[in-house]
């Protein structure tokens, strides 16, 4: 077991740091105030190899898994809100390459990040006003009339939603059926009856776009179903015979991916504990350094080391993704779920050490503490993520030991687990 970054993933790293500071921090402030789309950012990240299909593929390369992992930490050190209008298109393509035939998937996912200088952008739209953690219930419509599909519904807190050249919208042709009836279908840019509703003004994360998008009588053509019309003939005869509808697949993809939105939660903590040492390093208490005085010192210490072990989950969790080892015990969502805990937590303790400075506009301890709170509330809340952990953990049990079953029988029991488990 080898626990050091190698040669090229260091390099990466610095590459991706020196990027942070040179280009995303000093267009932070603007676009935060602003609530704006860092559009020129979004460029140089391409012109710099930082963005778009060539940087995913590049990334999806190493061996290790550490990559993808390593962008998000350090993309977000400089700013989550212009990180996420980096990579926010990745939703959409991740939800592209998880159902679409491979024609689908070759066409549309370069289309969620265009190619050369063009910069395109997508957008995943599952979330509804009383649909988010409880995906089940979705109200977006999908009827089938002749060679077209008829979309109607309203999806809010989309990232890129409304400004994208390619949304991928989740909805339903079979209300009755839960998630077993629903399908995800591509809406291009500019489809009569697809609009951005409204913009939302956010607490953190300014820089991202995020927007309501609606759905009236927006006709597409059947090629533009994910997956293709046998799969969901497939998929709806499973559901109407009563067969669970969430595959053990979806919530391997889940594992998968969560990790990345941990490391990015985890690039604002680290923000926040080098400014504060940097801070700190110039202050004293009664004469003496702040660094010196032992009530800093174990705080900092605390902050250090939450901060390496969510690190950790997610390096173990990326590498179990990248080389085929099933999260079975929840090992991807156990790093979402302690990174974005961890930078809601630091960042609130660090404030508390360097005092009211910290509440004021031109400290950026404020922008950190504004960012870090959306980690528990996006991509899947704490409270899900920690329903997700505490199934996948029961069924482990059951697997490994005989006295488990009992446990997991009764984990299992309860009307509520015999939903599908919520993205
Ligand atoms: C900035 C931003 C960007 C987003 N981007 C996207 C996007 O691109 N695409 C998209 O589809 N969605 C997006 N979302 C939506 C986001 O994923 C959802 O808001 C989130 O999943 C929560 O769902 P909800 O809004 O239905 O909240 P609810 O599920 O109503 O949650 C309310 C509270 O109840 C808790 N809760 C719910 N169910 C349970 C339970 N069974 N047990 C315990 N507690 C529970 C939740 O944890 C939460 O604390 C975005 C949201 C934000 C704020």
């Amino acid at each position: 077991m080898n626990f050091e970054l190698n040669e090229e993933q260091l390099e990466f790293k610095a590459r991706c740091r020196k990027f942070a500071r040179e280009v995303i921090r000093p267009a932070a402030r603007k676009h935060d105030e602003e609530e704006s789309t860092p559009w020129e950012v979004v460029k140089e990240a391409r012109r710099q190899g930082l963005q778009g299909i060539e940087h995913l593929q590049s990334t999806a390369m190493d061996g290790d898994g550490q990559m993808g992992a390593i962008a998000a930490e350090e993309m977000h050190w400089g700013c989550a809100g212009i990180a996420l209008a980096i990579a926010g298109s990745g939703l959409a393509a991740a939800g592209i390459a998880a159902t679409g035939t491979p024609e689908q998937i070759g066409y549309w996912v370069p289309e969620c990040f265009g190619t050369g200088d063009e910069i395109k952008l997508g957008a995943y739209a599952v979330t509804e006003p009383q649909a988010g953690s409880d995906v089940k219930s979705l109200k977006t419509t999908a009827k089938r009339d002749g060679d077209e599909f008829v979309l109607n519904g309203t999806k809010v807190f989309i990232t890129n939603g409304g400004i994208a050249d390619v949304h991928v919208v989740v909805a339903t042709v079979d209300p009755e059926l839960g998630t077993g009836g629903q399908a995800s279908f591509v809406v291009g840019k500019g489809t009569p009856g697809l609009s951005q509703g409204k913009k939302e003004s956010k607490l953190g994360i300014r820089a991202s776009h995020t927007a309501e998008v609606v759905l009236d009588e927006c006709r597409i053509p059947v090629e533009n179903l994910l997956g293709g019309e046998e799969k969901l003939a497939r998929k709806l005869e499973r559901a109407r015979s009563g067969q669970r509808s969430r595959s053990a697949d979806a919530l391997a993809t889940f594992e998968i991916t969560r990790p990345i939105v941990g490391a990015s939660a985890l690039g604002i903590a680290q923000a926040a504990y080098e400014w504060t040492l940097e801070y700190l390093d110039g202050c004293s208490e009664a004469g003496v350094p702040m660094l010196k005085t032992q009530r800093i010192q174990q705080t900092l210490a605390d902050v250090a080391t939450e901060i390496e072990a969510a690190r950790l989950l997610v390096q173990r969790a990326s590498w179990m993704g990248r080389n085929g080892v099933p999260m079975t015990g929840g090992q991807g969502s156990m790093s979402k779920l302690k990174a974005g805990d961890v930078t809601m937590w630091a960042t609130t303790t660090l404030m508390d050490l360097v005092g009211p400075y910290a509440w004021d506009t031109d400290c950026p301890l404020e922008k950190w503490f504004r960012d870090a709170k959306i980690y528990q509330l996006f991509e899947g809340t704490a409270e899900i993520q920690r329903m997700v952990i505490s199934r996948m953990q029961a069924r482990e049990y059951a697997e490994r030991f005989e006295y488990g079953a009992e446990i997991a029988a009764k984990a299992m029991s309860t009307e509520a687990a015999k939903e599908p488990v919520p993205a």
